[in-house]
């Protein structure tokens, strides 16, 4: 079956605030929560769809790039790990999420049977600038990374508040009413498990703040805003368990000379009046490399070079953008007396006199079209 659209999913208009998302989503995490649907497959599907609907429309990067390719810039091209949508988030995600929904203390209001002890460290999130060479043919960067790691020496016991189940029965007044509900334990946070010794610097859970260096491999095709996940890298869990992911956002690096516009690339070259005279051939930068050009003879300054897919692989398609070289002719500034009467004598012969035709307004007028 088609994946529905997530404006769809949650009801709401594209132009939605924030705050509109955010109610739309609490509305539907409140019908279709597992607590008030035991056992209903279809609403547990509707609880996920909803969840991962919210998880895209309420982070701003993530809802520009739905808005600009759909599911499809969503789940990741070449080989990205995505934001992990393709496959659905987990209940424990999800639930992880309400914290920010229903805001504090409501969280831990439904029982869950998927909220258990965390056994996982917490996600780290860095910003990775890059080149346009480097996000177009791809790269390998090593980065340090400030996260929270198990201080050496720390020893763990059974939390006596809830003996190790890290959970608590309460009677709750929740919106269904009241209820006897069985909510996080307060002592040790869910985890069943408290710090015996914890060494000098760490925090009540035996975490440390230390740098790490980690290698990143960034594949080919990366842009702005793509989100790398780098599994295993990110905060070490309390005690023991799996540490959490390393979420590297790709930051476009501006480039001094070349300038991005969608995949199309532009820059500028700079020609001396006797090569725009006489013709000449230049060798340019590209992303694929160096590349040489010819200028003809009688080149006007202002005339734009077209090299037809020297610009970026194109994100949603197998296409690539072109590179435009805008041509400057360098007027002489300084001229040395024989220079000088040589251009004296051209004044009078009327030869270098500027002579417009109709075929360079016509020119003039496409790259108009071209680039409004
Ligand atoms: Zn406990």
């Amino acid at each position: 079956m088609a994946k529905r659209d997530y404006y769809e999913v949650l009801g709401v208009a594209k132009n939605a605030t924030g705050e509109e998302i955010k109610k739309a989503y609490r509305k539907l995490a409140i019908k279709y929560h597992p607590d008030k649907n035991p056992g209903d497959k279809s609403a547990e599907e509707k609880f996920k769809e909803a969840a991962e609907a919210y998880e895209v429309l309420s982070d701003a990067n993530k809802k520009a790039r739905y808005d600009q390719f759909g599911h499809a810039g969503m789940s990741g091209s070449g080989g990205f790990g995505g934001g992990g949508f393709g496959g659905g988030m987990s209940m424990e995600d999800i639930f992880s999420q309400f914290g920010d929904i229903f805001g504090g203390g409501f969280g831990g209001g439904f029982s869950g049977g998927g909220r258990s002890a965390q056994s996982r460290g917490s996600n780290l999130r860095v910003r990775i600038r890059l080149n346009l060479n480097e996000m177009v043919n791809g790269t390998q960067k090593t980065i340090k990374v400030k996260k929270m790691k198990a201080a050496p020496g720390v020893t763990s016991k059974i939390c006596s508040t809830c003996n190790g189940s890290g959970a608590q029965v309460k009677v709750m007044n929740t919106m269904f009413g009241q209820m006897q509900t069985q909510t996080t334990c307060s002592t040790c946070q869910g985890l069943g498990k408290v710090a015996d010794k914890i060494p000098a610097g760490a925090n009540e859970q035996g975490l440390i703040r230390d740098d790490e260096e980690v290698t990143i491999n960034i594949p080919a095709g990366a842009r702005e805003g793509i989100q790398l996940n780098v599994r295993g890298k990110g905060n070490d869990a309390p005690f023991g368990g799996s540490p959490g992911d390393l979420l590297v956002v790709v930051e476009e690096e501006e480039d001094k000379d070349i300038k991005r516009e969608g995949d199309n690339l532009h820059q500028e070259l700079y020609i001396s009046f006797s090569e725009a005279a006489l013709g000449t051939s230049k060798e340019i930068s590209t992303v694929g490399g160096k590349v040489k050009i010819k200028i003809d003879p009688g080149t006007q300054s202002g005339k734009i070079l077209r090299l037809a897919g020297k610009g970026l692989p194109s994100i949603d398609s197998y296409g690539k953008g072109d590179m435009f070289v805008h041509i400057n002719v360098w007027t002489p500034q300084r001229l040395n007396p024989e220079q000088r009467e040589f251009f004296e004598r051209q004044m009078d012969s009327g030869e270098m006199n500027p002579e417009p035709s109709g075929k360079e307004k016509s020119f003039f007028d496409k790259v108009k079209d071209l680039f409004s």
